[in-house]
């Protein structure tokens, strides 16, 4: 089972630890995943500190809807018109091993359900 690790995404925010930035705004980045588990595969995090989705709380809603309509339109900017998946680990049985809330984009090929 995967352990959650040192947030690496607070040091790609910082600019500490390169990244392949595809988008940047006051809010959020996107970047694409160092080990891609489809030819799209884009992580968008938020700025601000929030370690794992049941951490959110109901003044986080406009960001979280942020990072949604960053997602949708990254999808239509890499050309994922047939379809996309969106993806958020929480915790260690989730499988999230970095500490800091993130959406997979992955698109380009087809996905399996139910998921592994
Ligand atoms: P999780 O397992 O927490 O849902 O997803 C973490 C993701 O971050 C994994 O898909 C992993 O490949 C990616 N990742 C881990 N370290 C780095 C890094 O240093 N740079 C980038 N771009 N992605 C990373």
């Amino acid at each position: 089972m995967p352990m959650l690790t040192d947030n690496l995404f607070l040091k790609i925010i910082n600019k500490e630890i390169p990244a392949k930035v595809v988008y940047e705004d006051d809010q959020c980045l996107a970047f694409h995943d160092i080990g891609p588990k489809a030819p799209v595969h884009v992580l968008i995090i938020p700025k601000k500190v929030i370690p794992t989705h049941d951490a959110i709380t109901e003044a986080d809603a406009p960001l979280i809807g942020h990072l949604h309509v960053v997602a949708a339109r990254l999808a239509t900017q890499f050309g994922l018109t047939d379809g996309y998946r969106l993806v958020i680990n929480c915790n260690n049985q989730g499988g999230q091993t970095v500490p800091h809330l993130h959406i997979h984009l992955m698109g380009g090929r087809d996905f399996l359900w139910p998921p592994g």
